[in-house]
């Protein structure tokens, strides 16, 4: 299988803000320093065409910022992000609607839809402007775009504020499709809707996937919803990969503690794991990030060593990879 996306090596910092301990701190003539927090700190990743690539970790690891990266809305500082063999241009960049081939589907549908645009031209407003239809094929277009996801052409000449959450996520998907992609990132793209119309936008997104070929970058928090739906799994940890493996293997072979940890707190995952402990303590702050393995202060099997070494992603199994210096020996 060709890989539709490559990373090699991506890094993304931003500069924040001084909070109140630094103005003041400042005020009294301390020398005032940059404040940089970085979200995604060299990842290497690739993404086959037609899989599912599910991308795991807790809230502030990073992963919206790699979909973000991936998607083009927003410029890695370093590194390369390759889509089909070529460099994607970042889209504010873009003229020519290069970049129309990875599209992204967001957690609240309410917040990405234009509320005052109707059904109709929020679905064809991009392949209008990009040269794919022209203004007098739009409604027929649309009615196609709407049927795929599961709705009815009345909502042609509706507004957003007239659907439900799943509706509205349809409508999302609809307009992501558009411009016929061939990935598309969900950055937890079912965690705003209730637990049955998660499970009918879940088989949404694979039976398109089927149909269309797509591939998915699958973002979420929860591990139980990423198992679902992905081919492989890639666990973040502090703007970095920690553990990547087809699904069958990291459930039922996880080998960092951190995957461990994340499973432990499943319910019925995985029966094997029961004894592990669940996450201890809060991510620490990805402003200052713990020397060495950035998971030491939580991790339960923590060496010395682990303090001051940093451990690098490796191969432990075929298409098994894990970041921790006691991986071989924690199997
Ligand atoms: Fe835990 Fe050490 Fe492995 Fe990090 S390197 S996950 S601290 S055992």
């Amino acid at each position: 299988m060709s890989n539709v996306i490559e990373l090699r090596s991506v890094r993304r910092s931003f500069v924040t803000k001084p909070d109140l301990a630094d103005r003041i701190a400042t005020a009294f003539g301390a020398k005032s320093s940059a404040r940089v927090l970085r979200a995604v700190d060299g990842v290497d990743l690739e993404i086959a065409q037609g899989e599912v690539l599910g991308l795991v970790g807790e809230s502030g690891c990073g992963k919206s910022t790699l979909g973000r990266i991936v998607a083009g809305i927003l410029p890695q500082d370093s590194g390369e992000v390759f889509f089909n063999d070529r460099p994607i241009v970042n889209k504010t960049q873009q003229k020519d609607g290069s970049g129309l081939g990875v599209q992204m589907v967001f957690q609240n549908p309410a917040a990405a839809l234009d509320p005052r645009q109707s059904i109709v031209d929020t679905i064809t407003e991009a392949p209008i402007a990009h040269g794919l239809i022209k203004r007098s094929e739009a409604r027929g277009f649309a009615i196609e775009a709407l049927k795929r996801v599961g709705l009815r052409d009345d909502a042609l000449d509706r507004y957003p504020h007239q659907f439900s959450g799943g509706q509205r996520q349809r409508i999302c998907i609809a307009r992501a499709l558009a411009v016929d992609p061939s990935v598309v990132i969900c950055d937890e793209a079912v965690a705003s809707l209730d637990v049955s119309i998660q499970a009918q936008i879940i088989n949404l997104f694979l039976d398109l996937r089927d149909k269309l070929n797509l591939s998915y970058l699958f973002i979420s928090h929860d591990i139980s919803v990423v198992e679902h739906v992905s081919d492989r799994i890639a666990v973040m940890y502090l703007g970095q990969i920690v553990e990547l493996a087809p699904t069958e293997e990291l459930l039922e072979n996880p080998q960092h503690p951190y995957t461990k940890a994340l499973l432990a707190e499943v319910p019925g995952l995985d029966k094997r794991l029961t004894d592990e402990p669940g996450l201890e303590g809060e991510l620490p702050s990805p402003l200052s990030p713990p020397t060495g393995c950035r998971f030491h202060p939580r991790c339960p099997i923590a060496t010395q060593d682990c303090r001051s070494q940093a451990p690098r992603l490796e191969s432990t199994a075929p298409g098994h990879q894990v970041a921790c210096l006691l991986a071989e020996k924690n199997s």
